[in-house]
């Protein structure tokens, strides 16, 4: 199995595959500090850089409409994340960049705006 590597999500250079003094391997960032824990197996350790960088890639938040304001426009109260479905409620945690369940990032703007 050949696992293609993504490029950094904090710099978008291309990442690599080191093997350390242990005889693990681990995916650094060829420009910056990230990296993965050591993993025993190479194609672990693609597979655990992958999974860091779709969470640090943000996804949009589905959000869910439950009624309509006076002016008749739709109200956008509840959102989940579009990883986990953890449920948010918009007013109070919009501010929130990464779901407090998965760690995905996430990305509160709607379509209007
Ligand atoms: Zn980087
Ligand atoms: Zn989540």
């Amino acid at each position: 199995m050949n696992e293609k590597l993504k490029p950094c999500p904090f710099c978008g250079r291309e990442a690599v595959i080191k093997s350390s003094s242990d005889s693990r391997y681990y995916v650094m960032c060829g420009k910056c500090e990230a990296k993965t824990h050591k993993c025993i197996d190479k194609s672990d350790a693609v597979k655990a850089w992958n999974r860091r960088v779709e969470k640090e890639s943000s996804l949009p938040v589905e959000y869910e409409a439950d009624g309509y304001d006076d002016n008749g426009e739709l109200i956008y109260d509840t959102a989940y994340c579009p990883n986990c479905r953890n449920e948010y409620e918009v007013y109070y945690d919009y501010h929130d960049n990464y779901c407090r369940k998965c760690g995905q990032k996430l990305d509160w703007r709607t379509d209007n705006g």
